[in-house]
């Protein structure tokens, strides 16, 4: 940085250690608040063009006794890089499988929950036996749910990473591509791994309408991509009707987005299941 006299260089400097502060007090608190039940999982439902729940996202809250609400973006890296995220990722999946047990007991109308699954978890041995276990702990077909992975994953798609998506479809979980298109991979894993979902990721959903036409193009060849594919498409961060009507006249099937809901707390996400929209 550049050093513009002593008092800013100070400011700088603090400010740094501040949020290196949060990071080394993040990291060192993360065990402990998975036990005294700091994270919480939200729910953002998946609808289709009418309006109707389809499904839904999880997605991991934090709420740490003294930074209050800390977000994903923050805290999973860490939970990545002290490989935190397994426990973690594992927690959310058994928590998934309660509570569908839970909506079914109730008599709600299932539907399936996507969970992110992170590289790190994907790479390590044992996912598809803990998956199989809890399914049937609590009595839950494979398909209700559906993981989430990134591009990231497929990177070294090596033998491990395909024959444990592989085995993830065996037992009747899907699998759908995150953040499609931002990634850095070529789109030969298409080929490799039988993904059932891709989602567009929201930075061109989000731009759907602009005068340049660059994330329009980008969609719709998306859509027509995953249509001969024989691939569902999930459109992520629908924020506004312009978007959702590009999607609609591209018959894209299933979108996700503030317009319809944020990511909800358990309670509020039951009530949208009871009505179902
Ligand atoms: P993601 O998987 O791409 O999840 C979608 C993110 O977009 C969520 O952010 C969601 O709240 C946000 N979003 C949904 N609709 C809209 C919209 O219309 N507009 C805008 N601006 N944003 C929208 P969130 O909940 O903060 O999660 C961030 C990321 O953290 C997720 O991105 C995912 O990569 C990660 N994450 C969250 N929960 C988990 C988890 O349980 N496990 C793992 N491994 N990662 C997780
Ligand atoms: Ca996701
Ligand atoms: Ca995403
Ligand atoms: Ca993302």
């Amino acid at each position: 940085a550049k050093r513009q006299g002593k008092n800013n260089y100070k400011i700088y400097s603090d400010m740094k250690d501040i949020s290196s502060y949060k990071k080394y007090i993040l990291d060192k608190d993360m065990r402990k608040a998975l036990k005294n039940e700091e994270f919480e999982i939200y729910y953002q439902p998946k609808v289709n063009t009418e309006g109707i729940i389809v499904g839904a996202e999880a997605l991991l809250r934090w709420n740490h006794h003294e930074w209050g609400l800390v977000s994903p973006g923050e805290f999973i890296p860490i939970a990545e890089e002290n490989h935190f995220i397994n426990d973690l990722g594992d927690w959310v999946i058994k928590e998934v499988c309660v509570q569908l047990k839970e909506w079914k007991e109730k008599g709600l109308t299932l539907r399936p929950i996507a969970i992110n699954l992170s590289p790190i978890r994907l790479m390590k041995k044992g996912l598809v036996e803990y998956v199989k276990q809890q399914l049937e702990l609590y009595q839950i077909p494979g398909n209700y749910l559906e993981f989430e992975i990134t591009e990231e994953s497929l990177l070294k798609s090596d033998h491990t990473v395909l024959s444990t998506l592989e085995d993830l479809k065996s037992i009747g979980t899907t699998i759908a591509i995150d953040d499609f298109g931002t990634g850095y991979s070529s789109l030969q894993y298409l080929r490799e791994i039988h993904a059932d979902t891709l989602k567009i990721d929201k930075i061109f959903v989000q731009h759907i309408t602009d005068e340049n036409k660059v994330d329009a193009a980008i969609v719709s060849s998306t859509m027509h991509l995953a249509k001969g594919l024989g691939l569902k498409v999930v459109a992520e961060g629908v924020e506004e009707y312009e978007q959702l009507e590009f999607l609609k006249q591209n018959e894209c099937d299933i979108i996700q987005g503030y317009l319809f809901s944020k990511p909800v707390a358990l309670e509020t996400f039951e009530q949208m299941l009871q009505t179902g929209y």
